[in-house]
C-alpha cells in the first residue's frame, strides 16, 4: 500500500491551512452570535429532517462545507437570546485549549501519558479546594461530567462510611442515601447503578421555596432506619437544576455530622458561586462537605466536558476504586497523586485540566466572580420583571440564574395553563429567535430559562416576554 490517505491525513500543511480557515469561520460565527441582533439561536428542524440531511450530506455534499453546515445546524450558545440549558457559552480561549488537547491526545491515565496536564490538574484542584475552604488534607481530580462525578462521590462515601467492603463482597445489608426530591436525576441514577434500589433513595420533600425541607430530615432518617435501611450519605444541591434554588448546606452538614453520614454537595451548576463575592453566601457550609462537585462547562465557562470532584479528606479520593479494603490503613506518606486513573472512573480521559489552568492564567479567578455575579444578577432582574407583570407567574423567586415561570392570564383554568405554556415553548423553539426550555414542578408546567450569557440584557427579557404574550394570542 502506498498509504496515500494516511499521508494526506497527517500532512502538517493541510492541518495548518484548514485550521486557519476554521478559526476564521469560528471567529465570524462568534462575532455574529454576540453582536448581530437578527441572528437566531437555532434553526429548528425535526429529528427526521435533520437525519435525512446528514445521510444525504455523507453521499452527495462537498466536504469543504462540513464545518460550516455544523455551525448552521446547531444551537448557538453564544447568542444572548439562548437562555435555555445550563451549558456555558464557552470562553473562546477554552476552545483553543480544547484544540491543544484534541491534537496532543495525552491519555492522562498514568503520569507519563500526560505530565503537564497531570501536574496542572493537581494545581487546579488544590486551588479549588482552597477556595472551598478545605485545608491541606484536601485533594481532588477532574472527571468527565457532573453525572460521573456524583456517582464517584457516592462510591467514595460508601467506601468511607460502610463497614462491610461492598466493593469486594457485595451487599449484605440494605443501604441508602438521602437527597432532595428536586435533586438532579443523575443522583437517582447513580444510586440505582450502585444497586441501592428504589427503597435506598430516600427523597426528602422540598419547602415552599423548593429547597430541601430540613425540618423533615430526622423523620425521614428514622423511618428509613426502622425499615432496616442503613443510610450512609446525604446529598445537598447547590443549586437544584430545575429551579436554581440552593439547599441549606450548613443545616444539612449538622445533620450529617449527627448521624455520621457522608455529606456530598452537588454543585455541578452553582458550585462556581464560591468565586462570587456577592453570591458565595449561598454556599455557606460547603467547607463542611466531604465531597463537592463543580462543573467546568456550566458556570465556569469552559468547553465541555470537565468536572472537578473535590474531597475534604484527600485519602478518600484515592480509596474509591482501590481493590484492597484496607487501603486507607496502608496509606503512607507516599501518595501517587499523579497516576490519576487510579482515582477516576475513566481510564483514558481528555486533557481537561488545561481549560481550568488557561482560564486562571489568562484572566485570573476574578473572571469567575464577574461571570457568576453578572448572571445571578440577571436572574434576579428577570425574576423581578416577571413578578411585576400580571400576565406571568414565577414558580419561585429566583436566587441564581435559573428562572421558572409561566404565562397565567386571569381567565385561564389550571389544566389549560399546562397545555398553553407547553405549546408556547414549542412555538418559541420552532421560531428560533429565543431558546428556552421547560420543566414540570409539582405537576405544573413552567417555562424555564437559564441565563448563561453575560451579554443578555433586560431588553432581551422584555422582547421575550412580549413574544410569549404574542404567542399566547396566536395559539389560544
Ligand atoms: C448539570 C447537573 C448535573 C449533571 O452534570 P453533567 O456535567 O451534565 O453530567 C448534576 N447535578 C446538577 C445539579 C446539575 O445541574
Amino acid at each position: 500500500m502506498d498509504n496515500k490517505l494516511l499521508k494526506k491525513a497527517y500532512a502538517p500543511e493541510n492541518f495548518r491551512i484548514r485550521g486557519h480557515r476554521l478559526i476564521d469561520e469560528l471567529a465570524d460565527h462568534l462575532q455574529k452570535q454576540l453582536n448581530d441582533s437578527k441572528s437566531k439561536t437555532l434553526n429548528w428542524q425535526t429529528p427526521e429532517v435533520e437525519l435525512e440531511f446528514w445521510k444525504n450530506f455523507l453521499t452527495y455534499s462537498n466536504e469543504s462545507e462540513l464545518f460550516s453546515q455544523v455551525l448552521k445546524r446547531t444551537t448557538n450558545v453564544h447568542n444572548p437570546k439562548c437562555i435555555g440549558h445550563q451549558v456555558a457559552p464557552t470562553a473562546p480561549i477554552t476552545a483553543l485549549s480544547a484544540l491543544v488537547g484534541g491534537l496532543l491526545n495525552n491519555g492522562m491515565a498514568v503520569y507519563e501519558m500526560g505530565m503537564a496536564p497531570s501536574a496542572i490538574e493537581r494545581v487546579v484542584t488544590d486551588f479549588l479546594c482552597s477556595k472551598i475552604g478545605y485545608n491541606s488534607e484536601a485533594r481532588g481530580f477532574l472527571t468527565s461530567g457532573g453525572t460521573l462525578a456524583n456517582l464517584t462521590a457516592l462510591l467514595a462515601a460508601r467506601k468511607a462510611k460502610v463497614k462491610i467492603d461492598v466493593w469486594n463482597e457485595g451487599y449484605k445489608e440494605s443501604l441508602g442515601i438521602m437527597v432532595s426530591q428536586e435533586a438532579h436525576y443523575c443522583v437517582d441514577r447513580a444510586a440505582k447503578i450502585m444497586g441501592l434500589g428504589e427503597k435506598g433513595i430516600i427523597k426528602i420533600p422540598t419547602n415552599s421555596s423548593y429547597s430541601v425541607d430540613c425540618s423533615r430530615l430526622e423523620e425521614y432518617y428514622k423511618t428509613a432506619k426502622k425499615k432496616g435501611i442503613h443510610i450512609f450519605a446525604i446529598v445537598g444541591s447547590a443549586p437544584s437544576t430545575a429551579t436554581g434554588v440552593y439547599d441549606d448546606l450548613a443545616t444539612i452538614s449538622d445533620f450529617a455530622k449527627k448521624y455520621n453520614l457522608w455529606f456530598h454537595v452537588d454543585g455541578a451548576h452553582g458550585g462556581g458561586a464560591i468565586f462570587s463575592k456577592k453570591y458565595s453566601p449561598l454556599l455557606d457550609g460547603i467547607h463542611q462537605a466531604d465531597s463537592v462537585v463543580i462543573d467546568g462547562h456550566k458556570m465556569m465557562m469552559m468547553s465541555a466536558i470537565t468536572t472537578a470532584l473535590l474531597f475534604k479528606n484527600g485519602h478518600y479520593s484515592h480509596a474509591t476504586f482501590s481493590q484492597k479494603a484496607d487501603y486507607l490503613l496502608e496509606q503512607s506518606d507516599h501518595e501517587d497523586w499523579y497516576n490519576i486513573a487510579k482515582r477516576t472512573f475513566e481510564c483514558t480521559k481528555t486533557m481537561m485540566s488545561v481549560h481550568w489552568f488557561t482560564m486562571l492564567k489568562t484572566y485570573g479567578e476574578a473572571i469567575f466572580d464577574e461571570y457568576v455575579t453578572n448572571l445571578y444578577d440577571l436572574g434576579n432582574i428577570f425574576g423581578a420583571m416577571i413578578a411585576n407583570d400580571s400576565d406571568f407567574e414565577l414558580a419561585v423567586s429566583p436566587v441564581s440564574n435559573i428562572v421558572c415561570f409561566r404565562i397565567k392570564p386571569k381567565n385561564s383554568t389550571t389544566t389549560s395553563l399546562n397545555q398553553i405554556n407547553a405549546d408556547i415553548r414549542q412555538y418559541l423553539l420552532e421560531d428560533g429567535e429565543f431558546y428556552i426550555v421547560q420543566t414540570k414542578l409539582r405537576g405544573q408546567y413552567y417555562m424555564r430559562c437559564t441565563i448563561m450569557n453575560p451579554f443578555t440584557t433586560k431588553n432581551h427579557f422584555k422582547t421575550l416576554l412580549n413574544k410569549i404574550k404574542e404567542a399566547y394570542n396566536v395559539l389560544i
